[in-house]
């Protein structure tokens, strides 16, 4: 993650794996749900696995749906899961069809919406069947309906805070209604099918489940409506990815239908970045490493496997402005970098650290401002870093971040110019590929063989509970 700005955001940088999430076989009386997961009109990490996890875990299979939606082959799923999506990629004209001859045919689509300005494309979805979310708030007390309890006699949304009403028509069956009955969750037959129309509110956000989810009837919900549709078990149940991939020499960039407008200017702005990557790191990337760039539909951020990074489109307001971008692509592209032995305790300020040395050779302003701001956070916990042990278990964060970035700085002061650059020519000489651990002693003692001096007396000066004698790597 580029900078604390993102960790408000729903996105957070992280190493990741994606595709089919397999349930167990289930005993094959039980329903079974085959649903799809929409990440293509916007990308979270919510509507990548956890929402699954969240509520259809042990009862199905989740596939994510990365393309354009109205490539997805939908005859083996029974539930479709959509979001309001971000304003700057409309549901097309041929995914919406799509989404109604799956619903025509049986299907269930959960559409998570709320009105706002300006209105979320997926409403769209929601005005060809009549409904229309609003910009008017629900009134407490929200209450169930008896057609939801009906399904799930315990319902109640007691915990909901918030969210806003959805207006629709006579065909519509209210399940969720605020105290003056205007619908927050409300369902209709489409064909053979049912669209469920919903406050995202109703729904959860924390990625450890901690706030009101409603699971204890959104999961029978979403079980009694979608397994009205029969799906084949045995037959595979596969992630649909995007359909573009278009080879640019050092990478394939990745993108759909909805973000083809914005790939090639992320996929330049790395070209321009990775040079740079190159010269502060004196290294290319490790083998095998940032052979694909998937542009993502968000602004929330990007992440990192190694072998493929990915962006978000609208990161910062690109294109409006530039540096928050290259700080981005220089954080996830950095990761391939310092791969295969990811840093202790600073793996991700030193991504960002990259990121901001890029925007500086860039001669980009904010590059400093980013870095100076991060150390002056630090600083007050620790006004010379000299005393807190930032790799003690409750280091505060800011303090993590700020420390990491002062302790480059320094060593490139010290030992530089270009210390950074001889730290990972030296790491990767010194560590084979296939050792499985790396600690901070031994990141001190490759630092130490990396600069000629036994940094050693250096770290702990300033308070880092390190010792020569728990790494098998000499400090000279
Ligand atoms: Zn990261």
């Amino acid at each position: 993650m580029p900078s604390t700005r993102l960790f408000a955001a729903s996105i957070a940088c992280a190493t990741l794996g994606y595709g089919v999430t397999h349930a167990q076989d289930a005993p094959t009386t039980r329903p079974i749900v085959h649903s799809v997961s929409d990440i293509s009109q916007e990308f979270s990490f919510y509507m990548d696995g956890r929402f699954y996890t969240q509520y259809l875990a042990g009862h199905g299979r989740d596939a994510r749906n990365w393309g354009s939606l109205h490539r997805v082959d939908l005859s083996n799923t029974n539930l479709l899961v959509l979001t309001g999506g971000d304003p700057r990629i409309p549901y097309s004209e041929a995914s919406l069809d799509h989404i109604d001859a799956f619903l025509e045919g049986g299907g269930t689509v959960l559409l998570m919406i709320d009105g706002a300005e300006p209105m979320p494309p997926g409403a769209a979805l929601a005005l060809r069947h009549g409904a229309e979310p609003t910009l008017r708030a629900a009134k407490a007390p929200i209450r169930v309906t008896e057609a939801l309890t009906a399904l799930h006699r315990t319902a109640d949304v007691d915990a909901f805070r918030s969210g806003r009403t959805i207006a629709c028509g006579e065909d519509f069956e209210h399940l969720v209604v605020d105290a003056e009955g205007e619908a927050l969750l409300t369902v209709r037959d489409v064909g053979e099918g049912h669209l469920i129309v919903g406050s995202r509110n109703l729904f959860g956000s924390r990625p450890d489940a901690s706030d009101p989810i409603h699971a204890d009837w959104v999961t029978p919900m979403l079980i009694h409506f979608a397994t009205q549709k029969p799906v084949v078990t045995r037959r595979h149940h596969p992630a649909t990815w995007v359909e573009h991939a278009e080879d640019l020499g050092p990478l394939v960039l990745e993108y759909h239908d909805g973000t083809a407008p914005f790939a090639r200017a992320i996929a330049d702005e790395y070209l321009r970045v990775r040079p740079h990557l190159v010269a502060i790191t004196g290294v290319e990337p490790a083998p095998g490493m940032i052979k694909r760039l998937l542009v993502l539909p968000t602004g929330g951020g990007g992440f990192s496997s190694g072998e493929r990074i990915a962006i978000g489109a609208f990161w910062g307001d690109f294109p409006k402005n530039r540096y928050p971008m290259v700080e981005l692509i220089g954080h996830e592209a950095g990761h391939s970098w310092v791969l295969p032995h990811p840093e202790p305790l600073w793996n991700e300020p030193i991504a960002t650290w990259l990121g901001i040395q890029v925007g500086r050779r860039m001669g980009m302003p904010e590059a400093d401002q980013t870095l100076e701001r991060q150390i002056r956070l630090g600083r007050r916990f620790d006004p010379d870093f000299t005393k807190v042990n930032a790799l003690a278990e409750d280091a505060p964060r800011d303090l993590i971040w700020g420390k990491s970035y002062f302790v480059f700085e320094e060593l490139e002061r010290l030992h530089g110019p270009g210390a950074m650059a001889r730290y990972f020519q030296k790491k990767r000489m010194l560590l084979a590929p296939d050792r499985k651990t790396y600690t901070f002693d031994d990141l001190v003692a490759v630092w130490s063989q990396a600069v000629g001096e036994d940094l050693f007396p250096w770290f702990q000066g300033l308070g880092f509970g390190v010792d020569a004698g728990r790494t098998d790597l000499r400090s000279r």
